[in-house]
């Protein structure tokens, strides 16, 4: 089985992998709408960690 993808919430501002329902299991808000895949952020903000810890706040500049 393939690994879920990580998203970032701009809502909560925590780190998750993508859900069944498509929310942001920590705040609710729609993955579609708030939701910001990590690989992505991470282009912009090397920083990152290649993974991040789920559930962590990340504060990031998009
Ligand atoms: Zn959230």
């Amino acid at each position: 089985m393939q690994e879920r993808e990580w998203y970032w919430c701009q809502e909560c501002d925590k780190a998750y992998r993508q859900t069944d329902d498509g929310k942001c299991p920590y705040c609710g808000a729609e993955t579609a709408i708030d939701g910001w895949r990590w690989v992505k952020l991470r282009r912009a903000n090397p920083q990152l960690p290649e993974s991040p810890e789920e559930g962590k706040e990340y504060w990031i500049n998009t």
